[in-house]
């Protein structure tokens, strides 16, 4: 059946689109990872621009904190505690009823990553912690599918197209992940809004040349912006000569190991422990300066206490944490993650 595709016709209008670009890109499925500020505003670029499908993953649910940049939101899925994959794929659809839209509640993690990109022509990164960027890393290398880095941190942000087997992939660009506890996250360090908003446009142009088909158009470029300086950089992204263990030799420890982080539910505590993998060395002291601002925190040279939104954040020397005041393993990752990092 003929879609209608007068919506489009001011887009239609670029050079290189035409209805025949729009045709190609509604035959096209994508992938959001996340769907916090990044994810929200990307997702939504995408179904406004007319994407066959959009498969949203996120583990979350909507609270007040997240309406300053959270573009897909209201006040009433916070106060009803909406998960954001619901609450996203409820006002998408508003947007543009040609769109199929899947909404997943997940935790995305090794056991869960492949299942849900595998299939797709593009994943997009709307993810708040480099254990789940690294990840999708693996999976995406693995299946050959292109993806696009980005986050957002203060008034700065970065952002570059991963397309396997053209160019460097995540670990070649980054290094080996950063270890839990050594990056700031939005929680400790802030987050502005219309950082959110340049990223996610960056993100989803880069996307929407990948669906297209438009390979040669592509940047091979990291770019590096703080809005609030005015700062916009471009620096272009080359294979170095060692060797990656993820795109050249196909290693994909997080993947396929238990390098990822372990999160059980303690019986009977209400409580659920994480644990990263490999175990790392955390500098207490440090983390407790740095979240300081967050919540009430207490430290010694064992452990460290916050106790933040509801519940209690145990943090060990060695990176474990337990999470008490949930059985909910999705919940306690998240809070790991937003507190603790990676
Ligand atoms: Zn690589």
């Amino acid at each position: 059946m003929a879609v209608s595709l007068e919506r489009y016709s001011r887009q239609m209008l670029l050079p290189g689109w035409g209805q025949e670009g729009q045709q190609r890109l509604r035959l096209k499925t994508v992938v959001v990872v996340g769907c916090g500020a990044l994810g929200s505003h990307i997702a939504s670029h995408l179904v406004r621009a007319g994407v066959g499908r959009l498969i949203l993953a996120d583990r979350d649910f909507v609270e007040l904190h997240n309406l300053p940049r959270q573009a897909l939101y209201s006040e009433a899925d916070a106060e009803a505690g909406v998960p954001k994959a619901v609450a996203a794929a409820r006002r998408l659809r508003q947007l543009n009823a040609q769109v199929k839209i899947e909404e997943h509640v997940v935790d995305v993690n090794a056991d869960t990553v492949e299942e849900l990109i595998v299939g797709s022509d593009l994943v997009l990164d709307g993810a708040d912690n480099f254990e789940v960027r690294y990840l999708v890393n693996e999976a995406c290398v693995k299946h050959g599918i292109p993806w696009v880095y980005g986050g957002v941190l203060g008034t700065y942000g970065l952002m570059a197209p991963i397309v396997p087997g053209e160019t460097p992939c995540l670990r070649c660009l980054l290094g080996p992940m950063p270890l839990p506890g050594a990056v700031p996250t939005c929680e400790t360090a802030g987050v502005l809004g219309t950082v959110v908003a340049a990223i996610a446009a960056l993100e989803a142009t880069e996307g929407l040349k990948i669906l297209m088909e438009r390979r040669d158009e592509v940047l091979h470029s990291l770019i590096m912006v703080d809005v609030w300086k005015g700062d916009f950089e471009r620096v272009q992204t080359l294979k170095g000569t060692a060797s990656c263990p993820v795109c050249d030799e196909g290693q994909y420890a997080l993947l396929e190991s238990d390098l990822g982080s372990r999160a059980v539910v303690l019986c009977g505590r209400m409580a659920v422990q994480i644990t990263p993998r490999p175990a790392q060395r955390l500098d207490l002291a440090l983390l407790a300066e740095r979240l300081g601002d967050a919540g009430l925190v207490r430290a010694n040279e064992y452990l460290l206490r916050l106790d933040v939104e509801g519940v209690q954040l145990t943090v060990f020397a060695d990176g474990r944490t337990i999470v008490k005041g949930t059985d909910d393993t999705a919940q306690a990752r998240a809070l790991f993650a937003r507190y603790v990092g990676s």
